[in-house]
């Protein structure tokens, strides 16, 4: 078989980037399930450690995990990616790649909890400081934050779980005035309903346990290098533009141009950390990638009746979903996000922290779970759960309230969720 070309609509590369079968050979991609790679000679090893361009050890590559690094890379439009273990490690090697000890980052503070515990704690303890900055921030305010150590700017597209909208033209703007890239979390949307380097992101990262597994089935993380950063220009990278000592002396940007960000990523940090995944699980998040422009578009349709839905209840106090008209997130979503606003959705129910609790437990249908994004109904209360940890401050600028409920919808009847809803705020 042909691999496909570029130009298809993301349905098609869904389905067949990444893999192209040979004559005769197995039509779904395979899953090799080996840690090592057989060789004629030590010469050619030898060789591989001075430029490890082939496979060699699956702590930092393995050609199922690689198949799906290219789905994932042609379906988001970069050029190239990195499985990672997690979608934290995906965060923490995007900015480990570009920022060392003594350096500063920029991040929006509607972020994902984890990623403000990552950024605000842990590497603060590695001498890295984070400098957080209101999503509604202007230009000019922005601008002001940045140091002539500050090394990129950091924002989710669809906050999990405020469901903020970033503006990602706004940050690139500032970024790229400042030569320094812009990095987007970009789990909720997925290339499907956002495609973030088309506005200006340079760096794209995912959690893949969400949206992209999509079945609750596995961990996993993403980095995607847009490859239109230019290292050299900017000349506030010298890790890309002189050469590194572990690697023989290759200078990342000039031997690998447009893949020099992912390249690296791979030799330096993946080589050293390994946090990689096994290619079982790449072959599980593969299925998963497989039908995600079907069912993006399902989400989104099942969640606006159930936001439209929730409008109209008199326990709920207020809803956020920027897919409705009347969200103070709505503009920017008819931006960034024309499709639809996921499946998450976050509403406000009267009553406070305990009202939220008994409702939660008086749900059947949709599941209690420490999870989002799945093709299941699931709910969970942020503010005794994954953010439990934020101070009363944080919690307030990660826009979350003690009444708050994340409300996952998921693929099931939606008049079935909206009769789940229906009886346990009865109950409530
Ligand atoms: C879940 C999540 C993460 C962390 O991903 P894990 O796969 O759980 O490590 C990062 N960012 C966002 C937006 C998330 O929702």
């Amino acid at each position: 078989m042909k691999p496909i070309s570029s130009d298809v609509k993301i349905e098609t590369k869904a389905l067949h980037a990444g893999y192209t079968p040979e004559n005769g050979g197995p039509r779904v991609l395979p899953i090799v399930q080996s840690t090592t790679y057989a060789f004629d000679s030590s010469e050619h090893i030898a060789a591989l450690f001075d430029m490890p361009m082939e496979y060699m050890y699956s702590r930092f590559a393995n050609p199922t995990c690689d198949a799906v690094e290219k789905k994932i890379a042609a379906m988001e439009g970069g050029s190239g990616a990195m499985l990672t273990s997690s979608g934290q490690a995906a965060s923490l090697l995007s900015v480990l790649n570009l920022a060392n000890t003594g350096d500063s980052i920029i991040a929006a503070s509607a972020i994902y909890g984890g990623t403000i515990n990552l950024f605000g704690f842990t590497l603060k303890k590695l001498g890295i400081e984070c400098i957080w900055v209101s999503n509604d921030a202007t230009e000019e305010e922005i601008q002001s934050l940045v140091k002539p150590n500050t090394r990129l700017i950091f924002g989710e597209t669809l906050a999990n779980p405020a469901l903020t909208v970033f503006d990602i033209e706004k940050f690139a703007k500032v970024a790229h005035a400042n030569q320094i890239p812009l990095i987007v979390d970009n789990t909720f949307a997925t290339p499907v309903l956002c495609r973030p380097f088309e506005f200006g992101a340079d760096i794209v990262v995912h959690s893949t346990t969400k949206y992209m597994d999509g079945h609750a089935l596995q961990v996993g993380g993403v980095i995607v290098d847009g490859g239109t950063f230019d290292w050299k220009a900017s000349g506030k990278f010298p890790e890309f533009t002189e050469p590194d000592e572990s690697y023989h002396g290759v200078v990342y940007a000039d031997a690998f141009g447009p893949m020099a960000y992912i390249i690296k990523a791979r030799m330096q940090l993946m080589r050293d950390f390994g946090c990689y995944p096994s290619a079982h699980s790449a072959f599980l998040l593969n299925l998963g990638l497989e039908t995600l422009p079907v069912r993006m578009k399902q989400y989104c349709a099942n969640a606006l009746k159930v936001a439209k839905f929730l409008q109209t209840q008199d326990k709920v106090l207020s809803v956020h979903y920027p897919a409705l008209e009347n969200d103070p997130g709505h503009e920017l979503a008819a931006k960034y996000l024309p499709l639809g606003t996921s499946g998450v959705i976050s509403f406000n129910i009267k009553g406070g922290r305990h009202t939220a609790e008994r409702f939660i437990n008086a749900l059947e249908l949709a599941t209690n779970e420490v999870h989002v994004a799945d093709i299941r109904t699931c709910v969970l209360h942020p503010a005794s759960s994954t953010h439990r940890q934020l101070t009363d401050e944080q919690l307030v600028a990660a826009g979350i309230d003690g009444g708050m409920i994340r409300f996952s919808v998921g693929l099931e009847n939606v008049d079935d969720i909206l009769a789940d809803l229906k009886q346990a705020l009865d109950k409530a």
